[in-house]
């Protein structure tokens, strides 16, 4: 049956179009229920007995409507909610409402064991409706749902008499007139605690629960109409606010004030008016007397907050009345917030400040954290509801009130927490448990949780991006009709130099002397793009991806396995597709000619980095491969010393690398890492190709080539560190980066060797970042790498771990092959500027992750240790100041104020840390407060290179409570130079034989066993 529907529509250009919808209406949808002999489904989705609970004692499917998942997607995820019903007009509200809870209401339907089933209630004839005269969409839409329900009533009542259909809805007007119509309808809350589970309870969205409304803290938001009204007469501002990560009540935005490009700060949580870290907002200057000359540091509102705490200790003492007795743990004042580290600033004019008056585009994610032990009153083993404190790991967000039922059970584990809302008289976030992750400290934990919390996909490839893989699966071999447009290269002397273990070998090199007496030098890359075409489901997900993750005992890859390390990885001995980059060199390593071309290698050797050093130091080793590696050393050193001419950096990273225990893969050594001669061989003809490859895409796409610059740092990054080596003499001309190569080079101490090093570490942090971008959407000048030293790059070179690299093939393989067609991925400006945004933040995040991961076996290798040892000042904070480990590659906070130990304080804890130290701004320095004469130098004063010593333990307070809470804390006490009030006495010394006992790390009597290398990470990337 054809239903019509027809109506006038006006064009932008006046004319007026009859518009006709044709609407088919089908009788050959099916109920999709096991035992249903009517309907003609073949694979049916609804089980034959659906589950039951108290409320519905009889087995039944569930019909939502769209508030419930709109609200409630959370619960309904849980393994408990099966047997649902989706109307396809809820399913096309939900669409239409909200993309991200869209697609994870099709991720259910996909998921066979939540036998969600969408009934196409709009084309089926019993149960499409017309809107009627004066009916809302919204009440038709409700209207067509309850037709819907019915219709499944009636239909599988002669299935079963016992199994029924129940519609689920938190609108009380259509639940009544579902029960009107003789349905059975329910409310989610109804539902869900006739299940009985704590879980899914703790699950449900409560906003409207937790938010008692009894006094207002906030100001109200202006509502969006005023908001724009307000930024397009300049009244308002608008921006992405970032909070500070020391202080999670003070923010700021970014954004043009009367035409300049300024800071606005927010401090304070009146001004922040309920904005989240990420949040779009609007702000509105306030007064200049206002204004304030430096960020404020720690703004405390303790009272307030103590108020909070107490206000929830009641609430639960009273929900868990039936407690024999209560329990007596005070709040404690927040020693943490007391103590923050602030970062000292400098500022002469004072900055602008806001405040913000609405709220443009939320950014709340899930948040990762642990339940404040503090906020938990109950006592042990209580599972009545209350209301308690979450604090998510990353320290910029507040905290958030949720309602759980598993308060004791939840103390001590890393839980997943959602906000629902933020209303007026709520001075917290409120929102929802969403699931437990394990055990805090625990190294699987923690892994899932840094994967989490920097936004790492890390779920295994699915079945539809696996499908587009070779179906010939591990046996796929080069096929004779794979040298079509190719070079046979398999005769060459190819040869791979890698770190030991490396699987995803993504190039070789070889080198063949010529007749004239140049060389010609080819680098082989994987050609991954033979594999991975264009826009299908395994291309996206790689562009989602962005970047192969490395952490410390694993790898989260971006192509699935079969590929990165088998098909294209270029292993010895088997043919594989490459694309290479063909140079002619001269005896001096000048480029005569360059060409690139897609190729077939047979690579005759896959090395370490230690056995290619090997074989050009052992004389006696003569055979090509060998000699092949000294030319490339020879030519690698070459291209190496005219690189650094030109002015390219040589930084440097406290990297350090852990061996690892077999199985357990825990932390048994750490040591620093070291290069080799044949690392930097490798790595000068990565750059030589990049550049090359660079200059030719952006040839071929002048306005969409993927192309990486790295920014020169602005003179302020090196105020800082200016003034510090001022002091031993020593000048850094920054001015351009072959000035400031120069001063790195000549900026030396014989009397402290690790001085030079120390300083490129320090200068590597003045850097900017090295970003990805679209050539059409930057000018030429800004296209320069200034650590690189070269007016052009891009990455080329590793297209398994990069998707950069993927996009950069394709470029070239268009550049070379004319007859190549391809689609608008290449050329599309837009496009290719979202991409590379992509790329930069998943950059970024693989970066922080991989730090992360290095810190947590940092945690687990001090654990029930104490170590002393030497380090060095590198950060001067306004109450603190921060060392540098070289050995152990940590860093750590000591703080400049005398602890207040509970002892010493009494009942009352509310004494402020003293401050010993106090900051100086015009030296940079931390010092004494005795008055000094003009002139005089401080008692005591701690400055940046400063040598001191530490002593370095955990801070294992993983339940709570302490000054870390549960972000488990690296703890570094000073023990050199002694300082009343802030250093400590050393225990590790001790004439203790077991303090002895654990602090021995390194003479342990098994050998360590290799370490699994971080492949690469660090190596190339810094590029
Ligand atoms: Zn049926």
């Amino acid at each position: 049956m054809l239903r019509q529907k027809a109506f006038m529509k006006k064009t932008k250009s006046g004319k007026v179009l009859k518009v006709v919808k044709e609407h088919y209406l089908r009788d050959d949808i099916w109920c999709s229920v096991e035992t249903c002999k009517v309907c003609e489904h073949t694979e049916p989705v609804l089980s034959a007995v659906p589950s039951i609970n108290k409320a519905f004692r009889l087995p039944h499917y569930i019909i939502p409507d769209t508030n419930i998942f709109i609200n409630q997607i959370d619960v309904m995820e849980h393994p408990l909610i099966t047997n649902v019903i989706v109307l396809q007009t809820v399913l096309e509200e939900v669409k239409h409402l909200s993309l991200p809870i869209y697609q994870r209401v099709r991720d259910m339907i996909a998921n066979k064991e939540k036998r969600f089933y969408v009934f196409s209630n709009e084309h089926h004839r019993g149960t499409f409706i017309e809107k009627l005269k004066d009916e809302s969409p919204n009440d038709r839409n409700d209207r067509a749902i309850r037709v819907a329900t019915k219709w499944y009533a009636n239909h599988i009542k002669d299935l079963n008499p016992r199994v029924s259909v129940v519609m689920m809805t938190d609108d009380a007007g259509n639940r009544d007139k579902a029960t009107a119509d003789g349905l059975q309808a329910i409310s989610v809350k109804w539902y869900i605690e006739a299940l009985d589970n704590t879980e899914i309870l703790d699950m449900m969205s409560s906003a409207k629960d937790l938010d008692d409304g009894q006094k207002t803290i906030y100001d109200e938001h202006l509502s969006s109409a005023h908001i724009s009204n307000g930024i397009k007469s300049g009244k308002y501002l608008q921006g992405k606010l970032g909070i500070s990560s020391h202080n999670y009540l003070e923010g700021s935005i970014y954004t043009k004030i009367n035409g300049e490009e300024g800071t606005i700060l927010i401090v304070g949580r009146s001004n922040l008016n309920r904005a989240v870290d990420g949040d779009i907002i609007a702000v509105e200057l306030l007064p200049k007397s206002e204004w304030r000359t430096t960020p404020t540091g720690v703004v405390v509102d303790e009272e307030e907050e103590q108020a909070e705490e107490e206000s929830l200790k009641a609430e639960q003492e009273a929900a868990a009345a039936t407690a024999a007795k209560e329990d007596t743990i005070m709040a404690e004042p927040e020693a943490e917030k007391a103590t923050a580290a602030v970062e000292a600033h400098k500022l002469d004019t004072p900055q602008p400040c806001g405040k913000v008056v609405g709220i443009i585009r939320r950014n709340w994610r899930q948040y990762c954290g642990f339940i404040d032990r503090k906020s938990v009153h109950t006592p042990a083993g209580s599972s009545a509801p209350v209301n308690v404190l979450f604090y998510a790991m990353e320290s910029k967000i507040p905290k958030i009130k949720i309602r759980t039922r598993q308060a004791h059970s939840l103390l001590g584990k890393r839980i997943i927490v959602a906000i629902d809302s933020w209303p007026r008289t709520s001075r917290y976030p409120i929102g929802h448990f969403i699931r437990a992750l394990g055990e805090a400290g625990d190294k699987s934990t923690e892994t899932e949780v840094l994967l989490l919390e920097h936004d790492v996909p890390f779920h295994e490839f699915s079945k539809q991006v696996l499908s587009f893989l070779p179906v010939e699966g591990e046996n796929w071999v080069v096929q004779p009709e794979h040298f079509a447009g190719r070079e046979d290269f398999r005769s060459l002397n190819v040869c791979s130099i890698d770190p030991p273990g490396c699987t995803d070998i993504d190039d070789a090199l070889h080198v063949v002397p010529l007749a004239n007496g140049n060389y010609q030098v080819g680098v082989h890359i994987a050609d991954v793009t033979h594999f991975v075409k264009p826009g299908n489901v395994m291309d996206q997900e790689a562009a989602s991806r962005g970047t192969t993750v490395y952490l410390v005992d694993k790898r989260i890859d971006m192509l699935p396995s079969l590929l990165g390390t088998n098909l294209c990885s270029l292993r010895s001995n088997v043919e594989r597709l490459a694309f290479s980059c063909i140079w002619e060199l001269n005896k001096d390593a000048e480029i005569v000619n360059v060409r690139f071309t897609k190729s077939v290698i047979a690579s005759k050797a896959s090395l370490t980095y230690e056995e290619a050093q090997n074989r050009i130091d052992d004389a006696s080793m003569q055979d090509d491969v060998t000699s092949g590696i000294r030319i490339l050393n020879m030519l690698a050193k070459k291209l190496k010393q005219r690189r650094l001419d030109m002015g390219a950096l040589t930084l440097a990273s406290p990297e350090v690398r852990f061996s690892l225990e077999r199985d357990t893969q825990d932390p048994v050594d750490v040591e620093m890492k070291e290069l080799k001669e044949t690392n930097a061989l490798v790595e000068e003809f990565m750059l030589l190709a990049n550049i090359s490859v660079a200059r030719k895409i952006y040839e071929k796409f002048p306005d969409s080539a993927m192309l990486r610059c790295h920014p020169q740092p602005p003179s302020a990054n090196f105020e800082k560190l200016e003034k510090a080596v001022a002091r031993f003499g020593i000048e850094i001309d920054h001015s351009t980066s072959k000035t400031l190569s120069d001063s790195l080079d000549s900026a030396v101490l014989p009397e402290e060797p690790y001085f030079n090093k120390l300083l490129r570490i320090m200068t590597t942090r003045c850097m900017m970042q090295a970003l990805y971008f679209c050539s059409g959407a930057q000018i030429e000048q800004e296209f320069r790498h200034y650590g690189l030293a070269t007016d052009i790059y891009t990455h080329f070179t590793s297209p398994i771990r990069r998707y950069s690299d993927v996009m950069v093939h394709r470029q070239l393989h268009a550049a070379i092959d004319s007859s190549l067609s391809y689609g608008d991925e290449l050329t599309d400006k837009e496009k290719m500027n979202d991409l590379c945004g992509n790329l930069n933040h998943r950059n970024r995040m693989a970066q922080q992750a991989a730090r992360s991961s290095v810190e947590l076996f940092t945690h687990l290798f001090f654990k029930n240790k104490t170590e002393e040892e030497e380090g060095y000042v590198i950060r001067i904070l306004k109450n603190a100041f921060i060392v540098l480990v070289p050995k152990y590659g940590i860093e750590g906070i000591v703080y400049a104020s005398a602890k207040v130990s509970k002892a010493d304080s009494g009942e009352s804890a509310t004494a402020q840390p003293q401050p010993i130290l106090v900051y100086n701004p015009e030296t940079d320095c931390l010092q004494s407060t005795e008055t000094l004469a003009e002139g005089e130098t401080p008692k005591t004063q701690v400055q940046l290179f400063q040598k001191v010593m530490v002593q370095i333990s955990i801070d294992d307070d993983l339940k709570g409570g302490g000054e870390g809470g549960m972000r488990q804390k690296l703890k570094m006490e000073l023990l050199k130079p002694w300082i009343e009030g802030i250093s400590v006495h050393g225990i590790a010394n001790k004439d203790d034989p077991e303090a002895h006992a654990v602090t021995s790390t390194k003479k342990r009597d098994e050998a360590p066993v290799p370490a699994q290398d971080k492949k690469r990470a660090g190596k190339r990337t810094k590029a």
